[in-house]
């Protein structure tokens, strides 16, 4: 079983909070574990607390469709959340879930190495942009150490608004020339330095 799948198995009988005694499944995430992309979204709702994965409600169904407008399908990147349990009533998170949750979440970033990660909505923006509000970051990025970190409005909030909806439709347009970038960060970083066996 590779360490991914490992760490899912940890995920999903996870006591670390409250919202255990809540959920029906944890959810992990779920995608490559080599992808280039990684969408970070806030926490399950009801759909994918039923089925055990992320996005797959109507947020879901609307992130599917902006992912096709760059001609992506969602088995192509790597769909995450800030928490892996819905918490209950769909409230928003607490800071000492999001605390709890948060190694999760870095264990899967450090397996996976994507090249590009894309915060969906305020919580997981927070982790990246600590202090920014999302109304002004949106569709911007930052790179760090390799990586291109690029924030979004939440499908779930964009659906029904139609100020969001023109703004996170634009802002996945900007993804393939930024994930180009991306590639080329790692391209042009020099080479490790080779190690001579022999040399003494
Ligand atoms: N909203 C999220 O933030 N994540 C999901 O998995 C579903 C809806």
């Amino acid at each position: 079983m590779s360490a991914l799948s490992e760490l899912h198995k940890q995920i999903a009988v996870c006591q670390r909070c409250e919202l255990a005694k809540y959920r029906t499944n944890a959810v992990p995430g779920e995608g490559p574990e080599d992808a280039e992309i990684m969408f970070i979204g806030e926490a399950p709702g009801w759909h994918e607390d039923q089925q055990g994965r992320p996005f797959v409600g109507p947020a879901g169904k609307f992130l599917d469709e902006l992912l096709a407008t760059i001609n992506l399908k969602r088995e192509q990147v790597f769909i995450a959340n800030v928490i892996k349990d819905r918490p209950p009533q769909n409230r928003d998170p607490l800071p000492a879930e999001i605390l709890a949750c948060r190694p999760w979440l870095e264990q899967q970033i450090e397996l996976i190495r994507p090249r590009m990660i894309v915060t969906l909505g305020r919580y997981s923006m927070a982790m990246y942009f600590p202090g920014k509000s999302i109304s002004k970051i949106h569709g911007t990025a930052q790179k760090r150490d390799g990586v291109i970190y690029y924030a979004m409005y939440h499908p779930a909030a964009a659906l029904h608004q139609q100020s969001l909806r023109r703004s996170i439709e634009e802002d996945m347009l900007k993804i393939p020339s930024l994930l180009a970038e991306a590639r080329n960060i790692v391209e042009s970083e020099p080479p490790p330095q080779q190690l001579n066996m022999f040399e003494v």
